[in-house]
């Protein structure tokens, strides 16, 4: 998506807002943009709340910038300037019951008190009105957001049991927004955290990767083990205490860490457990991680050893491991357990150092290849790889500095081969 220019989205908003009322429409910004804006911090995007019907809504801003795409739920959205983005204006609604725990059996549209009632957690039931500039609070959010409390609107127990999502939703607007969770708030997740199997866990990853990726995750983690969410999530992980505090030791002194990172640390010490099965392997197919993330997982488990060794293993040996295309991340993530459990990150350093050098002076272009095995005469096998490594060893160890000896140094081999057999 181009960039988003935060200053052309929030003139976009407020011209929504105002269009709508012009045309006789209640219309407000509502949501997490009212409580960032009141936090003081720029909100990621814009939402509006209006009394106008989808149908309403596409005779206001015409066809042509509009999308229906959630037309069924009250939600259009309404395309903008390149810079400003687009903007979700949705009708006030009001949902009916949930018999599922995950959706509303079917949604009525309705007044903006109810509309902030139907949300989950005070904070987020606000709105504002950009053009008198005033918030409007039907749920107490403003208090709450002072106090600094996530507390869900209602009744907390039939809040959180109803869409079940909203337990790991408090967990993680605690930890993001560094606030306390209310105590109802708390003992209702505790009391209704079973009951999280019913929703999917592509929802569920989806909000515990912003949980994870925020420098917070060590708290983030600590609340859901304290919920309870956490034996529904990651039941592997509830260990002896030494080495849950390890873990969250790691993950608190990783610095902005990829997804990759933050579940290699998070799955580390189950790495090789559990009746001879990969269970971090496991885990992370189970969590739905991407092909690309459980890469990053298996690099960082994989390689740990060597790097955090790097000042004493075989040079050819490390070499090897620093030129996989992920290595800061595989870095980032040795550099967070060696601090932790070595006490030192000068093994890390000295890698880092290395790959700062010039590609020449630590990554030097092969003196040989395959072709050139076949030149020699060498038939085309198995050998052809063992040839080159051994090649590739010495060169690295400064024993080959030309071609010609790194030919004579291959052809003396296969025949040593040759002569073993
Ligand atoms: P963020 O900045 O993290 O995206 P947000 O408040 O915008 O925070 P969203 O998940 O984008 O969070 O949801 C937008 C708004 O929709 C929320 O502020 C809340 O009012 C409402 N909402 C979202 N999910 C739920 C839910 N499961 N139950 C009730 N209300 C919800
Ligand atoms: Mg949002």
């Amino acid at each position: 998506m181009a960039s988003i220019d935060p200053t052309k989205a929030r003139e976009f908003a407020k011209e929504i807002v105002a269009k709508l009322r012009e045309k006789g429409f209640q219309a407000l910004w509502a949501g997490g943009c009212v409580r960032d804006q009141l936090l003081g911090c720029e909100p990621k995007d814009f939402d509006v709340a209006t009394s106008a019907t989808p149908v309403q809504i596409r005779e206001v801003f015409g066809k042509r910038r509009t999308l229906p795409i959630g037309a069924a739920f009250g939600v259009i959205t309404v395309l903008g300037p390149r810079a400003a983005g687009q903007i979700e204006v949705a009708t006030f609604r009001r949902d009916a019951t949930y018999s599922d725990g995950r959706h509303p059996d079917s949604v009525a549209f309705s007044n903006a008190e109810e509309d902030a009632r139907r949300r989950d957690f005070t904070i987020n039931g606000l709105f504002y009105d950009p053009l008198s500039e005033e918030v409007i609070d039907y749920v107490g959010g403003r208090e709450d957001l002072q106090q600094r409390v996530v507390r869900a609107i209602g009744n907390p127990e039939e809040r959180l049991s109803e869409d079940k999502l909203r337990m790991v939703r408090a967990v993680r607007f605690a930890t993001t927004l560094g606030f306390d969770l209310d105590n109802e708030t708390m003992h209702a997740v505790q009391r209704h955290a079973s009951e999280l199997s019913v929703v999917s866990v592509e929802r569920i990853t989806a909000e515990l990767r912003r949980l994870l990726l925020h420098s917070h995750r060590r708290r983030g983690v600590e609340l859901l083990r304290e919920s309870g969410l956490l034996t529904q999530i990651l039941p592997e992980l509830i260990c002896d205490e030494n080495t849950w505090r390890q873990t969250l030791d790691t993950l608190e002194a990783v610095v902005e860490p990829s997804v990759a990172v933050v579940m290699a640390l998070l799955l580390r010490s189950l790495h090789g457990e559990v009746t001879g099965q990969d269970s971090a392997e496991q885990i992370g197919r189970r969590w739905k991680l991407s092909n690309d993330e459980l890469d990053g997982v298996r690099l960082c488990l994989k390689h740990e050893a060597t790097i955090r060794n790097a000042t004493t293993i075989e040079w050819p040996v490390l070499q090897r491991v620093l030129i996989v295309p992920r290595i800061e991340e595989l870095l980032s993530y040795c550099e967070a357990v060696a601090q932790v459990v070595d006490g030192t990150c000068h093994a890390i350093r000295f890698c880092r150092e290395t790959i700062a050098r010039p590609q020449e002076a630590w990554n030097p272009a092969p003196l040989i290849t395959g072709d050139d095995l076949r030149h020699l005469g060498i038939p085309a096998g198995p050998a052809y790889r063992q040839l080159l490594n051994a090649v590739r060893d010495a060169q690295l160890n400064g024993e080959l500095t030309n071609r010609e000896s790194a030919l004579t140094f291959a052809q003396a081999r296969w025949k040593a081969g040759l002569a073993e057999l």
